[in-house]
Formats: C-alpha cells, structure tokens, sequence
C-alpha cells in the first residue's frame, strides 16, 4: 500500500490570507495578437514545456483537495487548446469545486459554449475591447468581431450563470467607447469590466501613452447612468457597482490606483507549471518538475504548494513611469 497523502484542508499564507482562487493558463497561444498583451512576432513555447492537460487537471485536483474552492481558466486563449474540452470534463464537477470559470476572447464560443456549460462552467469572461469591427482588429492585429458576437449569443443561450465583458481602456485607442460598450452589456444583460491596462511583458506602445484611469471612466460612465457602489468583493482588485433598474454589474479592475493585496486570495499557475504568488512580483516555485518526476506521488508537489504559501508577497509593484515592463513575463503566458 502506498503512503497516504499528508495534505492540509486549507492553504494560508504568512499574512493569514486564505487562497482559495487558483488561476490556470493551459496555453500561451492565441489565435488573436492584442495590442496590450502580445507582440506582433510573438514566439511560443515548445510543446514540452507546456502543461499537459493531464497535468492540468491533477494540478486542478491537488489544489482542490487543499481547499481550492474557485478555479479560472485561462491562457493565451484556452479555447484554442486541442481538447481543452477534455479538461473541463476531467475537472468541472470536483466535489469541493464551487465555481469554474473561464477567460476568453470569444472566437471558439459559438462552437463551445454548449460544452463548456454542460462540463460544469458556471461564469464567462469575454475580451471584448471595441465594437468596431475594424477597431477590433486594429487592437487585436488579427481577430473578427462577428465572430465574437456570434460566441456571446451562443453563451447566451447555453445558460451560463454569469457573463462578463472585459475590456481593457487605451488612451486614443477605445477610451471612446467606454460608453457604448456598457450600453451593449446592459442590452445583453450581462456584466462588463474596465481593466486599465497592466505593464506586463514587452509591447510595441508606451504604456504611459495609452493608460486611462478607471476613475476617468467611471466619471465618464456617471454623466450617463446612476451608478450605485456596491459592496459585492471578489477578493481581488475589482470594484462593482450597480446601475439600478438594470440587471448589469460594471466592475473596474484597478491594478494601479487601489490597493487590494491585504485581500489577495489567489495564485497563478503558468502554462509551464510556474506557480507565481503574486502577478505583480517575480517570486514562483516550479511545479512542471514535480509533476514529472514524480507522476504517481502527489506529496512532493503538495509540499511545494505549501511552502510557496511562505513567499507569498505582501504586495504588487507596478509603475507606469518605468522604462522597463514591471513584469518581463507576458500576461499569456501568466495568463490574466
Ligand atoms: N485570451 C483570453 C482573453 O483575452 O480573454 C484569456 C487570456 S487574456 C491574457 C486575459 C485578460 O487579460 C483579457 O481580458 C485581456 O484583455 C487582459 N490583458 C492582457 N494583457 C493585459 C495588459 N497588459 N493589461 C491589462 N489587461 C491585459
Ligand atoms: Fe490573446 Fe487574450 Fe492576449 Fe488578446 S488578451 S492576445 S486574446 S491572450
């Protein structure tokens, strides 16, 4: 008989904080190049340096087992992934799993929504950054706007519990459209997120030209609709508020102007089995060599996971006036 596993109920760090969020990018490819997160020529990684998605979800399930109660999934783009289906299969109804999620662009919705829904995928989040069809392939090089459109109905109709639009606000870009996009989101009745854009990995822009503050577009917002601050938290760097008689949440994720590490309740795991502790900050621990050199024998990894609860940083440092992206790694790989 084996050794049973030593493996605690709950992970918490050195500052108390419990994880309970862990988000997972399974690829660093994409079938889009946007302009805030890839380079146009961006190289990607060797298969074998990638997660397998057997991997993924025996990292899903050790997570779950310590306590692990709300898993994202991400990437690049996780619907470009050969048999993502598989893993949402595989991982979807964990007992203990209360909420899987997804992050994506869009352009496979139409043909995988359905599934996604049946697998156990209980919210969405859509990239959506303009609804000008040539916009939208200014700012993702490549990607067509119908098609996403035709992926939002499609999620529409399989009956997610939850759908949100995330759009990242660029100066001179799409900042004028802040507007039109909450009117779509409240005509779809489903939520939207502002995200200011973040100086991870190395662009073609300066971040300094394009950034705009959510509180810029929360004023914008207010000359237009009543909005009521609600107290609803996810724990991360999102702020919600309400628009009364609707039924659309509009959220501003905030990396620069609020402080929202003393509540940080997640971890990352890269497409390369990279376990980062913090978006903002360098500290990881490599779990793709625990996965391999140990394929039967979870406590190794479990271990690692626990220690890496110790480096857990207090806080992010990012800085626009910086030359030099505060995080060299790109957010596809990382994953958002
Ligand atoms: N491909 C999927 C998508 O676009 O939704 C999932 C991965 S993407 C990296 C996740 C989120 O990160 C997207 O909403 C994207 O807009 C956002 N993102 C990427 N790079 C960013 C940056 N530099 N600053 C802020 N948000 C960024
Ligand atoms: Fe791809 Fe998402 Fe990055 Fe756009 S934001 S390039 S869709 S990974």
């Amino acid at each position: 008989m084996g050794k049973q596993l030593q493996i605690p109920d709950a992970l918490i760090d050195q500052f108390g904080r419990k994880v309970d969020y862990i988000r997972l990018s399974i690829t660093d490819r994409c079938d889009f190049r946007c302009v805030y997160c890839m380079a146009e020529d961006m190289t990607f990684l060797p298969r074998d340096e990638v997660l397998s998605l057997e991997e993924c979800a025996r990292l899903v399930k050790v997570f779950v087992q310590m306590g692990v109660s709300k898993v994202r999934i991400t990437g690049g783009e996780p619907l470009v992934r050969k048999n993502a289906q598989w893993l949402f299969e595989e991982i979807g109804h964990l007992p203990g799993l209360k909420e899987l999620v997804v992050t994506t662009n869009g352009s496979q919705l139409e043909q995988q929504a359905a599934a996604l829904r049946q697998a156990g995928v209980k919210r969405i989040n859509i990239s959506v950054d303009s609804l000008n069809a040539d916009r939208f392939r200014k700012i993702t090089r490549v990607g067509d706007l119908n098609k996403v459109l035709r992926g939002i109905q499609a999620a529409k109709e399989a009956g997610f519990d939850n759908i949100k639009l995330n759009s990242v606000m660029m100066r001179g870009i799409n900042d004028d459209e802040a507007l039109d996009l909450l009117r779509f989101a409240i005509d779809q009745h489903i939520d939207i997120s502002y995200i200011e854009e973040m100086p991870l990995g190395a662009v073609d822009h300066q971040r300094s030209d394009t950034y705009v503050s959510n509180a810029a577009t929360l004023k914008l917002l207010q000359q237009h609709y009543p909005l009521v601050s609600s107290t609803e938290n996810s724990g991360g760097p999102a702020r919600y508020w309400r628009i009364p008689g609707t039924a659309t949440r509009v959220g501003f994720i905030s990396p620069h102007s609020h402080n929202f590490c003393e509540s940080c309740n997640r971890v990352r795991i890269t497409c390369k089995g990279e376990l980062y502790l913090c978006l903002g900050q360098d500290h990881m621990v490599e779990l793709m060599p625990l996965l391999r050199n140990h394929p039967y024998d979870d406590q190794p990894l479990v271990d690692a996971i626990v220690n890496s609860m110790q480096i857990k940083p207090k806080g992010h440092d990012f800085d626009l006036a910086r030359a030099q992206p505060a995080v060299v790694r790109f957010m596809s790989v990382t994953g958002g």
